[in-house]
């Protein structure tokens, strides 16, 4: 395994100082999502007003690569509007399918970038994808 890729120093930043980590009331909807493979857990809150995504907080227990990607899921999702978010994701979502090919988007994608690594080993994909599959339902199931 090439550890210095899979955990480059932002994720472990994130990792050890969660962002937007402890459940808001401030909430429209609320999912649980898991992935068995690793026993990584994710509940996320979220609420959307006028197409914006208005808050996000969550909380989950799982390995760095699952709590540290939900973190920055939350900084780069906010604010956004659900089209934006949706670009984001699914650039995120392509750069965990590139097999290593990828160095992904900074423009887009900013310190999320860093997961690039993450793409080369297929049993930790889920666990980069868990937060953000928890936001693309909960946002879709809002925006129905
Ligand atoms: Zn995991």
């Amino acid at each position: 395994m090439e550890l210095d890729s899979l955990y480059q120093e932002v994720i472990l930043d994130h990792y050890r100082n969660p962002h937007h980590k402890g459940l808001s009331e401030n909430k429209d909807i609320q999912v649980k999502h898991n992935n068995p493979s690793c026993g990584d857990e994710v509940t996320l809150n979220l609420s959307m007003k006028d197409g914006l995504v208005q808050n996000i907080s969550w909380d989950g227990v799982g390995c760095s690569i699952s709590m540290s990607s939900v973190s920055m899921m939350s900084d780069l999702l906010l604010n956004k509007t659900y089209l934006e978010s949706i670009e984001i994701l699914d650039a995120f979502v392509e750069l965990m399918q590139s097999k290593g090919q990828s160095k992904g988007d900074e423009e887009v994608l900013d310190d999320a970038v860093a997961f690039a690594g993450v793409s080369k080993f297929p049993a930790r994909i889920k666990c980069a994808l868990l937060g953000w599959m928890a936001f693309k339902d909960a946002s879709s199931q809002l925006m129905a």
